[in-house]
């Protein structure tokens, strides 16, 4: 009988078990791909690396206006930024299993399928134990319309051997805001459709608006309030072939177009299916989340679940504390409730790698106005001052939201270069209960973007 088996390798997973293993528990890990999960194979890593690569083009925009000519080409070699991609992607692989195997858990490769209350198969072999840890997130869900099987989603769209001359966007979450910016800035003909008069539901409504104006500017053709309704494959072409030709027809309803590639970033589904959780006796919601109380446990009294497999906020950095949490309680046996993540305390800060950025912590201004009696809204939408010699577009905005009653900084939202990066710092005061006075009292440091946000008047 094992101690704890964690099923899934991926950000909540493996730092579940290498935490718990640390503290002298016995732990398995089954997982039945690459280490490291959706985050660092086909997602947040791989992503940041493409927002890089395509943010290039943007920046010798930029170099232009400071007088810089270039009189040789400046082209992309893909197979190159491909290697090199996947060969980070290895070492980080490489890395995640070496600190597990050096904390003692043992690795099982395979996919893990429960068969009784307390035991699971994996590869052939059984293993019974004493406690389980559910943590095997989430997967892409396609648009349930005709045709829907040639678009590729966000786990096939890392390993194309080619760039497509042309690409349909569709989608305005997270995933879908940022590819149309890494195929617009890798020069790939760019349409972005999206359901919505507005792209990123659930931010700020000025926030999304603004970010609609600044992508427009960068050349992403917008498709709002339009949704594929079919989409015909034109001739021999395979999904993702983009060197081939072809295409595929896309029809909204009144219009159709043609395109080498379709992107459809339409959504997660939690990771539950073919584990057969009814027979250990743990309860889904009807996406096939795993159904848990804040302390993360199932209907199950030998089973835990953490991350993405709960269906509730997405995020990596929610499950890797969601994993620390978890040790300190369950392994540890603390009962210090304040060690359990609490999203109304813990305020969620998050960055979209859009481009630009869009970054934000606490509430959005309708939220802030229905909980709050009085609130005091703060803003700066400039240009930064690189722009005033490269002549672009590019415009930024910060707003800041505070409850006049105590001065408490209650909602920030970004959009802007690097805007994540600035928006971490920030985050550390807010968490702390930051108020305007304080950061009145902060001295600015001049010239950057981010002395606006300690000299909002
Ligand atoms: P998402 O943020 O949930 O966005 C899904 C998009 O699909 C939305 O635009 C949604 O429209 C649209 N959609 C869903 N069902 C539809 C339908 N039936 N017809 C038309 N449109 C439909 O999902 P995602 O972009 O795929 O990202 C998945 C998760 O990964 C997110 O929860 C996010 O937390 C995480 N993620 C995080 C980061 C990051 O931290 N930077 C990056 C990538 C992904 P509506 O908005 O109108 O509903």
């Amino acid at each position: 009988m094992v101690e704890l088996v964690v099923i899934g390798g991926g950000s909540a997973g493996v730092r579940a078990a290498r935490l718990a293993a640390e503290q002298g528990v016995e732990v398995v890990l089954v997982e039945a791909s690459a280490m490291g999960g959706t985050c660092v194979n086909l997602g947040c890593v791989p992503k940041k690396l493409y927002v890089e690569a395509s943010s290039f083009t943007h920046q010798l925009s930029e170099a232009k206006g400071f007088g810089w000519r270039s009189s040789g080409a400046f082209d992309l070699n893909w197979e190159e930024l491909q290697s090199k991609k996947n060969a980070a992607i290895e070492r980080l692989n490489g890395f995640y299993c070496q600190r597990l195997e050096k904390a003692g858990v043992v690795i099982k490769r395979g996919f893990a399928r429960f068969t009784g209350p307390d035991t699971i198969e994996v590869a052939g072999e059984s293993i019974q134990a004493n406690r389980f840890l559910v943590a095997t997130g989430g997967t892409p869900k396609r648009l349930a319309i005709p045709g829907a099987e040639y678009a590729l989603t966000s786990d096939d769209i890392f390993r194309l051997e080619a760039l497509p001359k042309s690409v349909l966007v569709v989608g305005s979450g997270y995933i879908g805001v940022e590819f149309a910016g890494i195929f617009n800035g890798l020069g790939v003909e760019t349409d972005w459709a999206f359901r919505s008069a507005m792209p990123l539901r659930g931010f700020d409504e000025e926030i999304r608006a603004y970010l609609l104006e600044q992508v427009q500017a960068r050349g992403i053709n917008v498709l709002a309030e339009q949704v594929p309704q079919s989409i015909v494959k034109k001739g021999d072409v395979k999904k993702g072939d983009v060197k081939k030709g072809g295409g595929f027809e896309v029809n909204f309803g009144e219009a159709s177009k043609t395109y080498d590639l379709v992107l459809m970033a339409t959504g997660r589904k939690p990771n539950t299916q073919g584990l057969d959780l009814e027979k250990a006796g743990v309860e889904c919601d009807s996406q096939g989340g795993i159904i848990t109380d804040a302390f993360y446990r199932t209907s199950s009294p030998v089973i835990d679940a953490l991350g993405d497999v709960r269906n509730k906020v997405a995020l990596t950095p929610i499950a890797i504390e969601e994993a620390k949490c978890w040790v300190h309680n369950r392994v540890n046996h603390s009962d210090d409730e304040s060690q359990w993540l609490n999203l109304v305390q813990q305020q969620v800060v998050t960055a979209v790698f859009s481009q630009p950025n869009v970054a934000t912590i606490g509430l959005t201004q309708a939220e802030a106005e229905a909980q709050y009696d009085k609130v005091k809204v703060y803003k700066a939408d400039f240009r930064p001052l690189k722009h005033s010699l490269t002549g672009l577009p590019d415009r930024c905005l910060f707003k800041l939201l505070v409850d006049e009653k105590t001065d408490r900084i209650i909602g920030l939202h970004i959009v802007g270069p690097e805007a994540g990066e600035m928006m971490q710092g920030f985050a550390v005061a807010i968490q702390m209960g930051a108020t305007k006075a304080d950061f009145d009292r902060t001295l600015a440091i001049h010239p950057t973007m981010a002395e606006e946000l300690v000299t909002l008047v």
